[in-house]
């Protein structure tokens, strides 16, 4: 079984069919990045899956279970499975770099105080910023803000990573060191779905590409035949306008 099974999702705000029958497969240590237009569904999509938002119709099956089937799955443990990074990072602003990580797996997770700051240590070390333990977010960078926003969802070991446009909102000089984090993160195996306009993080990293359209998922494959020989008339057409 996959790790993640979506099937005939739909996703309608009033009128607005924004999903309109998606299908997905996720293996475990799969890296799926999800491209295409400005308005396409992807951020839904992804909201659908920790139930940010409530789908519709259709049904997400993560991990043997129904996430809508609210008898056997516990909205809070789903979204402790599932970590997920913004485009803008969301830090707990009034609380320092080691408060911000250490918070949800000591109230969550009943880590001890010295375990979660142990857990806490391993993962800024991993994101290459042990030594701001004691800063607070305003006085980080925005590419740094988001390392930390990385760390922190990793804290709760999830089981699958939810990226939507993590770099979008940062200055260009910052968005290799975020990549890089998560490059990192997909080389050690971790479950992946990446909404991104990196296309030569894409190219890199992806084992598959899905490029959505007007709620759709148009064409999918791995990123040699997706940026080489897209066949639909509009992945070629979106292809052409960021590559
Ligand atoms: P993408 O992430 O691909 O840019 P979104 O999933 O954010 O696309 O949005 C898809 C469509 O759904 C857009 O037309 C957007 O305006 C609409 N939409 C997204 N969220 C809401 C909402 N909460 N209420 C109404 N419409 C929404
Ligand atoms: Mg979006």
């Amino acid at each position: 079984m996959s790790m993640i099974e979506i099937s005939d999702l739909n996703k309608y705000f009033g009128k607005l069919h924004v999903l309109k029958g998606i299908d997905l497969k996720v293996e475990t240590g799969e890296v799926v990045v999800v491209i295409g237009p400005s308005g396409s569904g992807k951020s839904t999509l992804l909201r659908c899956l920790n139930r940010l938002e409530e789908p519709s119709s259709g049904d997400i099956v993560f991990e043997g279970l129904s996430i809508l089937d609210d008898e056997n799955n516990d909205i809070n443990k789903l979204r402790q499975k599932m970590g997920m990074v913004f485009q803008q990072f969301n830090l707990f602003n009034h609380m320092d770099v080691m408060e911000n990580i250490t918070l949800a797996p000591i109230k969550l997770k009943n880590l001890k105080q010295a375990e979660a700051v142990s857990v806490a240590r391993d993962l800024l070390d991993k994101v290459g910023l042990l030594e701001k333990e004691k800063a607070y977010p305003a006085q980080l960078s925005g590419g740094q803000q988001q390392r930390i926003a990385i760390a922190r969802a990793l804290a709760m070991s999830p089981d699958v990573m939810l990226f939507d446009e993590p770099t979008s909102a940062l200055d260009p000089e910052m968005v290799g060191d975020v990549l890089k984090v998560m490059k990192d993160l997909a080389a050690e195996g971790m479950t992946m779905i990446i909404v991104t306009h990196e296309m030569s993080f894409a190219r890199d990293v992806a084992d598959r590409v899905l490029i959505m359209d007007e709620g759709i998922i148009i064409e999918e494959g791995n990123p040699q035949k997706i940026f080489n020989q897209p066949e639909h008339p509009r992945a070629k057409d979106f292809l052409s306008r960021v590559l």
